[in-house]
């Protein structure tokens, strides 16, 4: 049978979310396609997370637990989850667009010889017909993802080299609920971590940044662009505070300098799916909208009538935010 594999990121001793996002969607495809899914769990003291990723879908988790894998080591990583996937040959390798995916998967592609398609907004299956041979292809990933600045959603295939590999945007598909019922297959590997690889780079300490801020799982977000300015800016944290949000951002609020980039919505930021989304001063870029057209109530307010944001809100406010923002806020502290 045909196999998808999901590389399992483990943080703090967890899979990451983005990694069961990952897991989810592989377990539709596989359903609707007629593949396995196999997660690769590579690390030390990982061995307790299988059960996890065979509730979450996976038939097979591969484990790789060694205590050379105790700390983060690039190259015995990208090591340990070739060796794997050369033996277990899959046809299509998922990894999430994390930092740790994006840096672990180029790697892993050029050790085995194949492709890779960066930051999929979007994972399917389907044929291909090569328009230059008229050969036809089976059951080939399509990787989407936005390219030229965003302007096009660019369909990417890789009908001859194997396994095909994308690394996909955390936050593009829902976690999947844990089902006690699912049984399936755990694989213990041993591969090689000896070596110059293992020498090469030694961990002396590590310093965790908390996250302030969490888009990902906000219902609500209130997102301020360059027409906002500094100032608006303070009236987009009172409205956020009202409504027991948290605050998003454009790029150019962020190039100017009004809000950090963890704050920020679109193609460069972070994909969001809140309950409520309201751009405040944004004019609707293509580039910010493929990062929140998911969310399920989208508010706009925006001076210019003719704004693009206008197109994909369901409900919007023409006014200047100076006058809106302040009307709204206090009217919610009020209820
Ligand atoms: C490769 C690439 C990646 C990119 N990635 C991202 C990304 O991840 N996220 C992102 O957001 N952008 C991204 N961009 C930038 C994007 O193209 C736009 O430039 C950006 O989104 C514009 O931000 P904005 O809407 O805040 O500013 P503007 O387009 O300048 O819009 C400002 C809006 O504010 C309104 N306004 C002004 N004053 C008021 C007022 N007083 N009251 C109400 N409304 C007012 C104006 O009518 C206008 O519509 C990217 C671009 C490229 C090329």
């Amino acid at each position: 049978m045909s196999k998808i594999f999901v590389y399992a990121e483990v943080a703090d001793g967890s899979v990451a979310d983005c990694s069961l996002e990952l897991v989810g969607r592989a377990r539709e495809l596989a359903g609707q396609h007629g593949f396995s899914v196999g997660a690769l769990l590579v690390g030390y003291g990982v061995r307790g997370l299988t059960d996890e990723l065979i509730q979450r879908g996976a038939d097979e988790v591969h484990v790789v637990d060694d205590v050379a894998l105790s700390s983060y080591n690039i190259l015995l990583h990208a090591r340990a989850v070739a060796e794997v996937v050369k033996a277990e040959a899959p046809d299509i390798l998922l990894f999430p667009a994390s930092t740790t995916g994006r840096e672990l998967a180029p790697r892993v592609a050029v050790r085995l010889g194949t492709g890779i398609t960066a930051d999929c907004t979007a994972v399917e299956i389907g044929d291909y017909v090569d328009p230059a041979t008229g050969r036809k292809y089976e059951k080939l990933l399509y990787q989407i993802r936005p390219t030229f600045g965003g302007t096009v959603m660019a369909m990417i295939v890789t009908p001859r080299h194997r396994p095909q590999i994308a690394t996909v945007r955390p936050g593009v598909y829902p976690i999947p609920p844990r089902d006690g019922k699912r049984s399936g297959r755990v694989r213990e590997w041993s591969v090689d971590l000896s070596g110059k690889d293992a020498e090469c780079v030694e961990v002396l300490e590590v310093k965790k940044e908390k996250r302030k801020v969490d888009l990902k799982s906000a219902r609500i977000i209130v997102s301020g662009g360059r027409g906002a300015g500094p100032e608006g800016f303070k009236l987009i944290r009172q409205l956020a505070e009202a409504l027991g949000g948290e605050v998003g951002a454009s790029r150019a609020a962020v190039d100017a300098g009004w809000i950090s980039y963890d704050h920020q919505v679109g193609l460069t930021g972070q994909t969001v799916k809140p309950d409520v989304y309201i751009a405040v001063g944004i004019s609707g870029a293509i580039q910010h909208i493929v990062g929140m057209k998911d969310s399920k109530i989208i508010i706009a307010i925006n001076k210019d009538p003719e704004a693009p944001i206008f197109r994909v809100a369901d409900y919007g406010i023409v006014g200047d935010l100076f006058v809106v923002l302040p009307k709204l806020t206090e009217r919610l502290r009020r209820r």
